[in-house]
């Protein structure tokens, strides 16, 4: 079995660690004997969708999102292909943004790739913080840190966490943070996100792997360490329940 991982535009987008998702989602993929081949691609390189059974959006900077954001009316129509194919899909925090239909700042409007029903609208104080959720698809919390401009409204989607115990989420109002669709993770966590969620780092190779094989038996390994990141940060935000 092999997994083919996509990067986009990493030099542009790659804030607080992005990149480290992607070695967690190389690491738990070569522990279990499957093999992993990733792929950086800058602006101007063609994309093969095709090939692509992973795609990473990170965070960057309004300026940052504001170059991608031109690059991404090109490839809208195949990455919705693969989307609604059930390609699977991690977006964080500025690529989040760009899933949805615009991101409307001080400087103006900047168009996203419609791939998902949301939009953001940049207000003040920006949100930042430390962020412990619950989703009752996850057998654990999932933690990470957020620091966004951007208030995001996603309507009726499914939420990427239902329920904050910790931090801001989505617009610091509806109680959400990030999306999940078909196959597609969208996130304000940074962090990074998957070495301390590793549940959330197998449920992208669970889906990837289903999508290629028809079917994934992810085995399961020493997440020791992982999990006593994510109980650190639990434990250090939200009360316990005596
Ligand atoms: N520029 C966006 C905002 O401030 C996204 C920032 C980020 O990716 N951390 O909302």
């Amino acid at each position: 079995m092999n997994l083919n991982i996509a990067h986009l535009f990493p030099d542009l987008l790659n804030l607080y660690g992005d990149r480290g998702n992607i070695q967690s989602l190389v690491m738990r993929s070569r522990w279990r004997g499957i093999d992993v081949s990733l792929r950086e691609y800058t602006l101007d390189d063609p994309i093969d969708f095709s090939r692509a059974d992973i795609i990473l959006l990170g965070g960057g900077s309004d300026r940052e999102q504001q170059i991608v954001c031109g690059r991404l009316k090109s490839i809208r129509d195949e990455f919705h292909g693969y989307v609604e194919d059930g390609g699977t899909v991690l977006a964080i925090c500025g690529g989040y943004q760009l899933l949805g239909h615009y991101y409307e700042t001080s400087e103006g409007k900047m168009e996203g790739l419609s791939l998902v029903d949301l939009y953001t609208v940049q207000k003040s104080p920006r949100l930042i913080s430390n962020v412990v959720m619950e989703n009752e698809d996850f057998p654990c919390e999932i933690v990470g840190f957020e620091n966004h401009g951007g208030r995001t409204y996603i309507g009726n989607n499914r939420p990427f966490g239902s329920r904050i115990l910790y931090g801001n989420g989505n617009n610091g109002e509806d109680g959400t943070e990030g999306i999940l669709y078909k196959n597609v993770i969208g996130t304000y966590l940074h962090g990074p996100l998957l070495p301390k969620n590793p549940h959330v780092c197998d449920r992208l190779l669970q889906s990837a792997l289903e999508r290629k094989y028809g079917k994934a038996d992810l085995s399961p390994l020493d997440d020791r360490l992982e999990m006593q990141a994510n109980r650190y940060i639990v434990g250090r935000f939200v009360q316990k329940k005596s």
